[in-house]
């Protein structure tokens, strides 16, 4: 048997130029902008009120926006890699660009009609307009889409919105919340619409802000509907097809948090190497014991493969249609999310243990990525959903 080239494109194993100017220039940014406000926001479980314009000013909000709705026209790789620069060194403001950009923006953008599109994007694109996902409710999580009870009424020219979203990610500073509501409610999941609610709608409250064990700076919400009255130009995609507005958006979501989890990884690395050389006992750096330098090795080792699964699977979506090749995608996306969050615990735990005491000490970096890393077993479908997810598709059940 001969080798020929069949013509196709290399195997692709590294970044490219542009991904990687935009890796280092958006890191560079996190690290000077976000980095020295970490410790304040998650110990007052504060939210700088100047980020999301920050962000925009700098070119790192509505990356996949074309330039004409004053976006970055770049492509979802490009996002992903934003998404990791920021949680590298501020998780909380990488989790609250995710939720603005791929649950929010990147829906109304891809489903919106003209009018939705124009008079949110631009403003979203710069920072003026901040973005949320309410999905969950108390009685539906893993099963978000068949327990939901939020219904939306018609009523004229507008639908009126009742229910409760629960854990909802920038609740507290949005000003759009794409919301899911049940139009239909006996025709269960295939009843459900997607809305564009502005925050200052009457009928929509902020019922609490909720206090969390890490991520203390993303700000996260109970949202009450009460009679929230709509008008029906909001509504984002079709009537009673919000499942397919839900579901082309999730598995891009999943993606950008495992690329999230790659900063994390990165950066427990980094912290656990300084400590490792800084930090004396019985008279040498820890560093040089080996079960030390163990634990390094493998926060190495893990990272770079979840790097490699992760860049792999971020290019083989990046120039897909929004929704295209669903299963396919869903399989890969959830496959990759799974395997970040495996990892990501892994990792923090070896750094928290290579600081020993110190560690466990709230205020320490590494004590709030620990905290940090377990959300992402949870949110965007636990690891058991993953599976679910997963196994569906090589099983065919
Ligand atoms: C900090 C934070 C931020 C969030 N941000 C948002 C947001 O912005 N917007 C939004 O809409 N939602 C958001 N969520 C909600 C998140 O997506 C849900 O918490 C998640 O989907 C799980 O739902 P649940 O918490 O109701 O858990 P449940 O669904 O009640 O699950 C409880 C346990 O049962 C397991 N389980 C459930 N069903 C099955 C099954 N069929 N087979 C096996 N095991 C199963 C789960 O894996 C889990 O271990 C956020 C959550 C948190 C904590």
């Amino acid at each position: 048997m001969t080798l020929e080239s069949t013509g196709t494109s290399s195997p692709w194993f590294a970044l490219g130029h542009d991904h990687r100017l935009i890796l280092e220039q958006v890191e560079r940014f996190a690290r000077d902008r976000f980095w020295p406000v970490q410790e304040r926001m998650d110990t007052e479980e504060w939210w700088p009120d100047d980020a999301f314009p920050a962000l925009g000013e700098a070119g790192y909000l509505g990356c996949t926006v074309p330039t004409e709705l004053g976006g970055a026209g770049l492509d979802f790789f490009s996002s992903a890699l934003v998404a990791q620069a920021l949680s590298k060194w501020n998780p909380a403001v990488g989790l609250a660009v995710l939720a603005h950009e791929n649950l929010c923006l990147n829906n109304i953008l891809a489903n919106g009609s003209p009018d939705l599109v124009e008079r949110f994007i631009p403003g979203m694109s710069d920072g003026t307009i901040v973005g949320a996902l309410g999905l969950t409710e108390p009685g539906a999580g893993s099963d978000a889409l068949g327990s939901m009870r939020t219904t939306a009424r018609r009523d004229g020219d507008h639908y009126v919105l009742n229910g409760t979203k629960l854990y909802i990610t920038n609740g507290p500073i949005a000003d759009v919340v794409l919301v899911y509501a049940k139009t239909t409610p006996e025709n269960g999941a295939h009843g459900i619409t997607a809305f564009a609610v502005e925050t200052d709608t009457p009928g929509f409250e902020v019922a609490q802000k909720m206090i969390k064990m890490g991520f203390r700076g993303s700000q996260t919400a109970e949202i009450v509907l009460d009679g929230c009255r709509v008008p029906v130009e909001n509504v984002v995609g079709e009537v009673d097809k919000g499942v397919r507005v839900v579901m082309s958006g999730l598995d891009l979501e999943r993606i950008g948090l495992a690329f999230m989890m790659i900063g994390m990884c990165e950066r427990a690395l980094e912290l656990s190497v300084d400590y490792a050389k800084s930090r004396e006992q019985f008279g040498q750096a820890i560093g040089t014991f080996q079960f030390v330098q163990g634990m390094v090795a493998d926060i190495y080792a893990e990272t770079e493969s979840l790097r490699a699964f992760c860049y792999q699977v971020g290019a083989e979506v990046n120039d897909l249609e929004h929704g295209a090749n669903r299963q396919h995608v869903s399989k890969r996306a959830a496959a990759v999310v799974l395997q970040a969050g495996l990892v990501l615990m892994r990792c923090v735990d070896r750094a928290v243990q290579i600081h020993g005491g110190s560690g466990y000490i709230w205020e320490m970096e590494v004590n709030r990525l620990y905290r940090a890393g377990k959300l992402l077993q949870i949110g965007a479908g636990t690891n058991e959903v993953r599976r679910i997810i997963i196994a569906r598709d090589l099983l065919g059940r």
